[in-house]
């Protein structure tokens, strides 16, 4: 029987043409479904856009394969699943269970409390940002974290722009233009996102002056290479790789030295810089930025959301006539924070300054909970789920290793907790599939045969949600 479709006959093209008149118009879907309370909240250009994407897939199915056309309800119900599924806004929170607790692609940083609150509050009011009361004169926005800043790091002045990417460019094109910056072969990183140091570099107009090799560099490579052109020593941290082995690099001490010496600034991009003293908690050393602004070196750059656990900002501070120079240069207008960085940031500072950030800054807590709390969160998350639907899923609790990410302490890895699921008939990739299509989103780590939950990164507030979602599955 020929099919009722292109290259079908004479009687059959018209009966595909009868078929797709049959079809409702749009107006006529639109108006059944305007009452539709599953829709509610959804604006009309949205709703329109999606009964004609469903509209043109249906004419697509009967040109192509034939058959009747779907009804008005069918129809209605595909646009209300396509409209609902992910619901109203793009940008929603996911469930974190990978284990990586600074996840660029999730947003990084989790903002504390404090944060949050100081965020609500700036959000809803005018604000005295830019206002210096007492004078009634513009102020400055840098200054509701300058005094902080500075306290917390030991540094003369600070500045906080964008992100520390714009951060490293401010500062080449404040003092290097056309000028050559000395770098170390072995610290010409690739920050993620395809961003590489030495493009940015490029970017700013300074000259690139690679020196030492990949996994060894002196102090004598460095003072080898200061000439006429010189404008600045740069260092940057490794932050997402590390040499091992036959290595050598210099110590920002030695550095910051040779720079006095020579009448050279010197700056350290730190990266994931970080307040606090982590090796108490079993990661391995890592120079804080107080240190290295003791150190002697004249400017220190790092992120706001890394390990900071802050908003996304990239913070400078150092010697004070250098980051003026920085703060004058009209390239830092185009890259300057806004309120809810300012916020943010001062709230998230103000934790370290009154000795409360271990508690209350949640990056710092998820990376220093220890083992026996996360295994209590995993047990918590099984006890919701049904004994029947363990077994079907093969839900069990392994030990497990979780990363820092965002480019900080790559090599360290956590003992941490996990839920463990898969099974030959509820293959791990399927529900690894399932989990992140539904709502909330749960993101996993696929491990051999299994999709693996990390309670590390699984907030207190998941739990009920995630053991609902485990139970619908
Ligand atoms: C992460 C990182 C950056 C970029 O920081 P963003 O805040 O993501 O722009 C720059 N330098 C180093 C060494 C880094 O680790």
């Amino acid at each position: 029987m020929p099919r009722a479709g292109r290259g079908a006959g004479d009687s059959g093209r018209g009966a595909v043409q009868a078929m797709l008149r049959a079809l409702p118009s749009v107006d006529l879907l639109i108006g059944s479904l305007a009452g539709d309370a599953a829709l509610r909240g959804v604006p009309r250009p949205r709703l329109a856009a999606a009964v004609r994407e469903v509209l043109a897939a249906e004419r697509r199915r009967l040109l192509d394969a034939g058959g009747a056309a779907a009804d008005g309800d069918t129809l209605g119900r595909q646009v209300t699943a396509r409209l609902t599924a992910g619901g109203l806004f793009s940008l929603a929170p996911v469930i974190n269970a990978t284990g990586v607790v600074l996840h660029t692609n999730l947003g990084r940083a989790l903002l504390s409390p404090l944060a949050q609150e100081r965020l609500r509050e700036v959000a809803a009011a005018y604000t005295n940002l830019e206002m210096d009361l007492s004078r009634k004169e513009r102020g400055s926005r840098y200054a509701h974290v300058d005094g902080l800043l500075r306290r917390l790091s030991g540094g003369e002045a600070a500045l906080v722009v964008n992100n520390c990417a714009s951060a490293v460019l401010l500062a080449l094109e404040s003092l290097t233009r056309g000028k050559e910056v000395i770098v170390s072969r072995g610290e010409l990183i690739e920050i993620g996102g395809e961003f590489r140091i030495p493009d940015i570099m490029r970017r700013s107009g300074a000259i690139l002056r690679e020196i030492g090799t990949t996994n060894r560099t002196h102090l004598k490579d460095y003072a080898n290479a200061i000439g006429p052109e010189t404008g600045l020593i740069l260092k940057v941290h490794t932050s997402n790789y590390r040499v091992v082995g036959f290595t050598a690099a210099v110590a920002s001490r030695e550095l910051a030295e040779l720079g006095r010496a020579r009448g050279i600034p010197v700056m350290e991009d730190l990266g994931s810089g970080c307040f606090v003293d982590l090796t108490r908690y079993g990661f391995p050393y890592e120079p804080t930025v107080p240190e290295v602004v003791a150190s002697g070196v004249d400017l220190v750059s790092f992120s706001g959301d890394k390990l900071l656990g802050g908003p996304q900002a990239g913070i400078l501070v150092g010697r004070a006539e250098l980051v003026e120079r920085l703060a004058r240069n009209p390239l830092n207008r185009a890259l300057r924070i806004d309120k809810f960085t300012v916020a943010a940031l001062e709230a998230t500072l103000y934790a370290y300054e009154a000795g409360t950030a271990l508690e209350t800054i949640p990056t710092l807590r998820m990376l220093t909970e220890p083992i026996a709390s996360i295994r209590r969160r995993a047990r918590r998350i099984l006890a919701r789920v049904a004994a029947e639907t363990q077994r079907a899923l093969g839900a069990h609790i392994v030990e497990s290793r979780s990363q820092v990410g965002g480019g900080a302490l790559p090599t360290v890895e956590l003992p941490t907790a996990a839920v463990a699921l898969g099974t030959p008939g509820r293959p791990a990739e399927r529900l690894d599939e399932a989990l992140r299509s539904g709502r909330p989103p749960v993101l996993g780590r696929l491990l051999d045969d299994h999709l693996l939950l990390d309670c590390r990164t699984i907030l207190t507030s998941d739990v009920a949600a995630l053991a609902t979602r485990l139970s619908t599955l």
